[in-house]
C-alpha cells in the first residue's frame, strides 16, 4: 500500500486543492477531483488507483510513503494546538516621539511579545528611536520587523543605533524607494519581499494550525497607533485607551474586552469567498471582517479571486463580477455557465 505522509495537508477551493508539505514548506496545486479521490480512501491507496500523472506527482514531490497494511494505524493523524507563550502573538508600534515617551508603559507589567513590528514614518524623529533603542533593549526577542513607510528619512541614524544588536531584523519596505543597511555588524537583515501574493500568504505550518480556529491578521495582535492608540490593529476602528491616559497596560484586562478580540475567532471558513479559497489556511488578509446574517464578508474585495485561481497582477486575472461570482442574500451566487467559459480559456 501507498499512503501520503501525515505532514502533508490538503485545502480543497472552488477551483482547485492547495498541498501544503509542512516538512519542506512547499505549496502544490491538484485538482480537487484528484483530491477527492485520495480523501475517499483516506490517502491510501494502490498504485493502479491513480493515472500515472497523479502517482508521478506524489512520486516525484515525495508526497507517499510505502506502508504495510499492519502498520497503517501507526501512522496517526497530526492534530496541531498552537499556543503562544506570550500575551500577544504581536505588537505593532507607530513609532512617533508622543508614542515614544509611553513605551516603558508596555514593560511594566512584564508583557511578553512573541513579536515587534515597529512602523517608521513622517511621525518618526531621532528622539522617537532613541527611547525606541532603550525600549528594545529591555525585551527579550530574538527577531524585529521593522517597516518603513514613505516620509522616514532618519535611515542612517536608525541603522547605526542598532547596528551592534545581534538579533535578527526583517526590513519591510513601503516605501518606492530602495533601502540599504551598511552598518549592521551580523548577517542579521532580511528583506521581506512586498509583492500582494507574499505580503498576504505565509505557508508555515504554525499558521496553518492556528488559522483553523483563529485569524491569523487579528488574532493575539497588539496595535499602538501614533498618537498612543491601543488597538487590536490598525484596521480596527475600535480604540480600547490611549496609553498616554493609563499608568501601564494590564493585558488581562485588555483580553477581556470583547471589541477588542471581536475579530479573533472569525476564521477564513466563515468569510464568504475567503472560504472558497485553497489559500485559507495561510492568508494574513488585513481587511476587516464585517458581520452578515449568514457569514461575514469584506466591503473591498480581494485582490486574489479564488474561482479562476488567478491573482490581480497575473495575466488573464478579471474580478469576481465578470468571473460570473455575485454576492446575494449573504452568499456566493455563481453563474456556472460563464465561470466554466472563463476557466476554460485561462486554463485549457
Ligand atoms: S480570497 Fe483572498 S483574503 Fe480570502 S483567503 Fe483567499 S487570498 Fe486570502
Amino acid at each position: 500500500m501507498k499512503s501520503i505522509f501525515k505532514n502533508v495537508f490538503f485545502t480543497k477551493g472552488h477551483n482547485r486543492t492547495l498541498v501544503f508539505d509542512s516538512l519542506k514548506n512547499d505549496i502544490f496545486f491538484v485538482p480537487n477531483s484528484f483530491y477527492e479521490k485520495l480523501n475517499s480512501n483516506n490517502f491510501t491507496f494502490k498504485v493502479e488507483d491513480l493515472s500515472t500523472d497523479e502517482y508521478n506527482f506524489l512520486l516525484e514531490n515525495e508526497l507517499l510513503i510505502d506502508v504495510d497494511n499492519n502498520n497503517l494505524r501507526n501512522f496517526s493523524d497530526l492534530r496541531g494546538i498552537i499556543d503562544f507563550p506570550f500575551d500577544f502573538k504581536i505588537c505593532v508600534i507607530e513609532l512617533s516621539e508622543a508614542v515614544s515617551f509611553q513605551l516603558g508603559k508596555l514593560l511594566l507589567n512584564r508583557m511578553l511579545f512573541g513579536q515587534l513590528n515597529v512602523v517608521f514614518s513622517e511621525f518618526s524623529n531621532l528622539k522617537s528611536i532613541d527611547c525606541l533603542i532603550a525600549f528594545i533593549d529591555e525585551l527579550e526577542i530574538d527577531c524585529i520587523d521593522l517597516t518603513f513607510e514613505t516620509g522616514f528619512t532618519e535611515y542612517e541614524y536608525l541603522f547605526k543605533s542598532i547596528s551592534k544588536d545581534n538579533r535578527i531584523y526583517i526590513i519591510n519596505n513601503n516605501t518606492n524607494k530602495k533601502i540599504v543597511d551598511d552598518y549592521h555588524s551580523f548577517n542579521n537583515r532580511m528583506f521581506r519581499p512586498n509583492g500582494i501574493k507574499e505580503s498576504k500568504i505565509t505557508n508555515d505550518l504554525s499558521v496553518y494550525f492556528e488559522s483553523i480556529e483563529k485569524n491569523t491578521y487579528y488574532s493575539d495582535k497588539l496595535f499602538i497607533g501614533r498618537n498612543t492608540e491601543i488597538k487590536n490593529s490598525k484596521e480596527s476602528d475600535y480604540i480600547y485607551n490611549h496609553l498616554s491616559d493609563l499608568d501601564s497596560l494590564n493585558s488581562i484586562k485588555l483580553l477581556r474586552d470583547e471589541k477588542f478580540i471581536e475579530y479573533w475567532r472569525v476564521t477564513k471558513d466563515k468569510i464568504i469567498v475567503c472560504k472558497d479559497c485553497e489559500f485559507r489556511r495561510f492568508c494574513n488578509d488585513n481587511r476587516p471582517p464585517i458581520k452578515g446574517k449568514k457569514f461575514y464578508y469584506h466591503e473591498r474585495e480581494c485582490e486574489y479571486n479564488p474561482y479562476i485561481s488567478k491573482w490581480s497582477e497575473e495575466d488573464n486575472y478579471v474580478d469576481l463580477q465578470s468571473a460570473g461570482i455575485s454576492i446575494e442574500k449573504d452568499d456566493v451566487i455563481i453563474d456556472k455557465d460563464k465561470l466554466n467559459t472563463i476557466n476554460e480559456y485561462i486554463w485549457d
